[in-house]
């Protein structure tokens, strides 16, 4: 898989792209302030993006989408629960001083029955609330490979730490359950490719995450 990955401005948001090696089909996961540095890798790798994937709608997620889709002519894909987040992607902007472009409107909202495919690669969508209402997790694989997927987490799981639940619609036991029983659900081996800095894996989570050791020993039973 072709990955590129850019963080910029005050947010330090990673955005990605996944490209197929094989056809050069490929998605942008959360256009943001990296915005024009992951447009100029897509043309560099001579990529066709046919999906603009995110992850929620914070504002840090979705602050390039408005140059991303002018520029790609790409659906965008949220999770329905998300909608009023997005629809108030400025004014979240504002809250932080920050001019933020208002996105366009977003094309499809995710079916978590239908996968979503680029080349060889297919997109399954998990919802893990918590973090935001609508936060999924994108997990990536090759068709006919054998392998644990690529986990793109959003903000829900970083390595060492877990999303904030502070935020509006946000939830402590939630975002938890989401950790702990969809993102844990998956081997050990998964990278885990988070909103925010570096990757991890499942393994290196489940056994070291202060956040979710603290949660589990915290549980009865
Ligand atoms: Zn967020
Ligand atoms: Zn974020």
């Amino acid at each position: 898989m072709i990955l590129g990955t850019a963080a910029e401005g005050p947010f330090q948001k990673n955005g990605y792209v996944l490209g197929c090696e094989r056809t050069s089909a490929a998605v942008y996961i959360d256009p943001g302030d990296e915005v024009e540095q992951l447009l100029g890798f897509i043309a560099e790798q001579g990529l066709r993006v046919s999906h603009i994937l995110l992850t929620h709608a914070h504002v840090d997620h979705v602050s390039g989408v408005a140059e991303a889709k002018r520029r790609l002519q790409a659906p965008i894909y949220l999770h329905q629960e998300d909608q009023s987040l997005y629809d108030n992607a400025a004014r979240q902007g504002a809250m932080f001083g920050i001019q933020v472009e208002q996105p366009p409107p977003v094309d499809r909202y995710y079916d978590e029955q239908d996968a979503i495919t680029f080349g060889d690669y297919q997109v399954a969508v998990h919802h893990t609330p918590g973090h935001a209402p609508g936060g999924v997790c994108l997990a990536v694989t090759k068709h006919g490979a054998a392998g644990a997927p690529a986990l793109f987490a959003g903000d829900n799981l970083f390595a060492g730490s877990i999303g904030r639940t502070d935020l509006p619609g946000g939830d402590y036991e939630v975002l938890m359950k989401a950790v702990t029983e969809v993102l844990f659900a998956f081997p050990d081996e998964s990278i885990v490719y988070s909103g925010h800095g570096p990757e991890t894996t499942i393994g290196r989570e489940r056994r070291s995450n202060p956040f979710v050791l603290e949660y589990l020993a915290a549980r009865p039973g």
